[in-house]
């Protein structure tokens, strides 16, 4: 069943929204090079514990990780892209960190991700992000009622096309609420006006991510952390977002994010 949420229900979410925007913002702040991995876990866990939010990792068991989930943030670098497991990995220039978060506070979960270059930026690494940006904005525009599913996936497609980047549709996007996962698959390819219709009160973790070569991915032997296939670079931009009858809300929107022109 789907679960269409009150306006007060999504300003529960935004709250929690919110704080997972800081806490990004926070450790983007902190990674750079020579900072090891499992600081920044460490410090996402102080966070969250002063604020008396809950994580939604933590604890989590899914059929493909190895036992349950001991982290609060998932850190993906270079090829790792997904459910990247914070361990002793210090960061050097150059390298491609993605950050997802996803916590509850009072009952009500956010998730958003985003990735930055740490050091000496590539600029065929800064265009890959910038894809997965803009896939993840195209997406949110078309979140409205009245399109369709369909037209959320072919956003994110039509922006990883145009940029001559492969989609993988094993992971993608999802409902989210009272949990961190909720009935839908959002998926990152897909034929506009097809699926479910849209309506107020849906509430979305659209998550576009691309690796430059290949649509194929590996996992660790941990069960966990998610590479591509070929070893190419990739990146992973998430925002939990609301559709009501105006435009989406997005509910994870860092504040250096509302300061950059376009947004
Ligand atoms: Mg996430
Ligand atoms: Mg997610």
């Amino acid at each position: 069943m789907i679960d269409l949420k009150t306006p007060a229900e999504i300003q529960r979410m935004h709250v929690t929204g919110r704080f997972v925007a800081e806490v990004l913002s926070e450790v983007g702040r902190l990674a750079d090079v020579g900072v090891n991995l499992l600081d920044l876990e460490h410090h996402a866990r102080g966070m969250i514990k002063r604020r008396g939010a809950e994580s939604c990792y933590w604890d989590y068991a899914p059929s493909f990780g190895h036992g349950p989930f001991r982290n609060v943030i998932c850190l993906s670098v270079n090829d790792a892209v997904l459910h990247g497991l914070p361990h002793d990995y210090t960061l050097r220039d150059g390298d491609v960190l993605s950050a997802d978060l996803a916590v509850s506070i009072d009952g009500w979960a956010a998730d958003s991700a985003y990735t930055i270059v740490v050091g000496t930026a590539a600029e065929e690494d800064l265009r890959l992000i910038r894809a997965t940006e803009e896939a993840l904005e195209a997406a949110i525009e078309v979140a409205r009622p009245g399109n369709r599913l369909g037209d959320i996936s072919a956003a994110i497609w039509a922006v990883a096309r145009d940029h001559g980047y492969p989609v993988n549709t094993e992971f993608g996007g999802h409902g989210i609420g009272r949990t961190m996962h909720e009935e839908l698959h959002v998926p990152n390819k897909g034929r506009a006006g097809r699926g479910l219709k849209l309506r107020p009160g849906l509430t979305l973790a659209l998550e576009p991510w691309f690796a430059r070569t290949t649509d194929r991915i590996i996992y660790d032997d941990d069960g966990w952390t998610i590479r591509s296939a070929d070893g190419s670079r990739t990146a992973h931009s998430e925002h939990t977002i609301a559709i009501t009858e105006d435009a989406p809300l997005v509910l994870t929107r860092r504040e250096e994010e509302m300061s950059s022109p376009g947004r």
